[in-house]
C-alpha cells in the first residue's frame, strides 16, 4: 500500500480544535487507502516555555536533561493526536523516538538522526493503525533522549519518509508554502510552486525557517521531496525537489542574532552572487534610507548587514526590487 507522512507543526496542533482538524486531514489520506506516518511537533510555543521552565531553576540547564525535558513537547502532542484521530474514527498509535527507535548521534540540542528501524512502525501500520510519531527527537548510543535542533521535526519527517520509500513527505504549517519572502514580512511576497533544494537549503541557513536546513541537506541526500501546505486547506503548495523556480532570485530573508546590532538579510538564487545584484539592492536599501554596514557574497547568496530594528523594512525593500515586475 502506498505511504505518506504527514508533519504537522506547532500552530497545526496548538489546541484541541487544531488536532480534531489535522485529524481530518488524516482521515482523508488514509479513506484514499493511504498508510499514514503523522509526525507532530510540541503544541503552540511549548518548547519555549519549557525553556524557560528550565532557566527558572538553572542559569545553565545541562544539556541531556535539557533534551530530557524539551521531548517531552512532541510526547504530550503524539499522545494527543492520536487519542484525537482515536476519537475521529482512526485507530492510531503514538510513539516516541525511543519506541521507534529513531536513533541519533549523542549531540544534544542539535543531534543527526544515525537510522530508523522499521519493524515497529511497520507493524502497526500493518495492525491498520495510522502512526503518530513524535517529531524533534533522538535516541542516542547509550539510550538517552537528544533533540534535533529549533525547528528539527522537519527533519523527522523527512527522515521518516526516507526510511519508510513514502510516496508523499507533506509539511502541513501556518502558510501555504514557500515565499519569496516570509509572507508575515513582506505582503507583496509570492508564493513559489518549485524550489530546488539548493535554494531551499540556502534559505534556510539565512534564516527562512519555514523549512528547517538539515531537512532539506537529508531530503537532497536521499531523493525525497517535501511538499510545504496549510494546514487550513490542504491545498498543493510548494514542492522542494531537484528544478526550482526558473527566476536567477528565488527569495530575500534575514536572520537575526540574539545581542548583535546588526541583521543580516540575505538574497538567494542560482544568479547570485553578482555585482550588478549588488547594486541593485544597495539602490533600494538608500531608496527607504536604510545604510549598508556590510556585505558578504557566497555561493547562491548575497547578505547585506543592516540595522536589527530595519530588518523587516530592509526585506521588503530589497524584495520588492528583485520582484516588483
Ligand atoms: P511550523 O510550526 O509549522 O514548523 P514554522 O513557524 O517553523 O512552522 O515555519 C512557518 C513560518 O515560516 C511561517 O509562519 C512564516 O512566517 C515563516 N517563513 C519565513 N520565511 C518564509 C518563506 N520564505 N516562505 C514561507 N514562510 C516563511
Ligand atoms: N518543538 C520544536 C521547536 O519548537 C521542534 C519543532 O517545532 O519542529 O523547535
Ligand atoms: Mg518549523
Amino acid at each position: 500500500m502506498s505511504l505518506i507522512v504527514q508533519k504537522f507543526g506547532g500552530s497545526s496542533v496548538a489546541d484541541a480544535g487544531k488536532l480534531l482538524h489535522i485529524s481530518h486531514i488524516v482521515k482523508a489520506a488514509r479513506e484514499k487507502g493511504r498508510d499514514v506516518i503523522v509526525v507532530v511537533s510540541a503544541q503552540g510555543n511549548a518548547t519555549d516555555r519549557l525553556i524557560e521552565r528550565a532557566r527558572e531553576v538553572s542559569g545553565e540547564p545541562p544539556e541531556r536533561e535539557l533534551d530530557a525535558l524539551l521531548a517531552c513537547g512532541e510526547q504530550a502532542s503524539a499522545a494527543l493526536t492520536a487519542m484525537a484521530l482515536a476519537s475521529s474514527g482512526v485507530p492510531a498509535v503514538s510513539l516516541c523516538a525511543w519506541q521507534v527507535p529513531i536513533r541519533s548521534d549523542g549531540a544534544h540540542g542539535d543531534a543527526r538522526i544515525a537510522g530508523i528501524a522499521r519493524e515497529r512502525v511497520e507493524a502497526e501500520l500493518g495492525r491498520g493503525r495510522a502512526v503518530v510519531c513524535a517529531g524533534f527527537q533522538g535516541v542516542d548510543d547509550g539510550g538517552d533522549v537528544t533533540t534535533l535542533g529549533r525547528g528539527g521535526s522537519d527533519y523527522s519527517a523527512v527522515a521518516l519518509a526516507a526510511a519508510f520509500r513514502a510516496e508523499d513527505c507533506l509539511i502541513y504549517t501556518d502558510v501555504d508554502g514557500v515565499y519569496s519572502a516570509d509572507p508575515r514580512v513582506c505582503p507583496t511576497a509570492r508564493r513559489l510552486e518549485r524550489v530546488s533544494y539548493e535554494d531551499m537549503y540556502a534559505l534556510a541557513r539565512a534564516g527562512a525557517r519555514v523549512l528547517h536546513d538539515k531537512c532539506v541537506a537529508l531530503a537532497q541526500e536521499r531523493g525525497v521531496e517535501p511538499e510545504v501546505r496549510s494546514c487550513e486547506t490542504d491545498a498543493p503548495g510548494t514542492r522542494v525537489g531537484p528544478a526550482g523556480s526558473p527566476r536567477g532570485v528565488t527569495g530575500v530573508t534575514r536572520r537575526e542574532r540574539e545581542g548583535d546590532a546588526y541583521a543580516a538579510v540575505t538574497l538567494v538564487g542560482g544568479a547570485l552572487p553578482s555585482l550588478e545584484a549588488e547594486k541593485r539592492a544597495i539602490l533600494a536599501l538608500d531608496a527607504s534610507g536604510i545604510a549598508v554596514r556590510g556585505i558578504d557574497a557566497q555561493e547562491r547568496c548575497l547578505t547585506l548587514y543592516v540595522e536589527r530594528e530595519r530588518s523587516r523594512e530592509a526585506v521588503c525593500a530589497v524584495h520588492d526590487a528583485f520582484f516588483g515586475d
